[in-house]
């Protein structure tokens, strides 16, 4: 399983993986070392059960989608789609752009959900049974203050 770490200090990224469980991390950013506790299901790609970094048993599922690659689709086949429509072949122009539109949908389709720790934002990718709810705003609003005034942000 791929872990993605936020660190609580400066929100960097910090990737760890699941089968190489380390007691703890250091924050290639600010040097803020943060302790791993992983549990068995976690280290073996089994399940999401319990959050190495915060302790929570909370988490979404949300798709793993990165906004700049179906952008970038769509961004293509827009400039492609207005050269055509310059030189007056609208059809063609429209067509370039549905079929960017659908890709971008396949790709999108296509992708596996990832789970995500409510408190500490901590991203967990791999081949687990998926087990998490879709986002919900109130429980995040709820769980992410608990946790911010834990490690002492609010
Ligand atoms: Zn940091
Ligand atoms: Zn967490």
């Amino acid at each position: 399983m791929q872990i993605l770490v936020r660190c609580p200090t400066c929100d960097a990224a910090l990737p760890v993986r699941g089968d190489e469980a380390p007691a703890a991390i250091a924050c290639g950013g600010c040097g803020r070392e943060i302790a791993l506790t992983l549990g068995d299901a976690v280290g073996a790609d089994r399940a999401v059960d319990r959050c190495p970094v915060c302790g929570g048993r909370d988490f979404y599922a949300r798709k793993d989608f990165n906004p700049k690659v179906g952008l970038t689709v769509v961004v293509i086949g827009a400039l492609v789609s207005g050269g055509f429509y310059w030189f007056g072949r609208d059809l063609i122009a429209y067509s370039i752009l549905a079929g960017a539109a659908l890709l971008d949908l396949v790709v999108y389709g296509r992708l596996k959900d990832l789970t995500v720790c409510y408190r500490c934002h901590t991203e967990f990718r791999g081949v687990y049974a998926r087990a998490a709810q879709a986002f919900d705003l109130h429980t995040a609003d709820v769980l992410e203050q608990e946790y911010e005034r834990r490690i002492g942000r609010r």
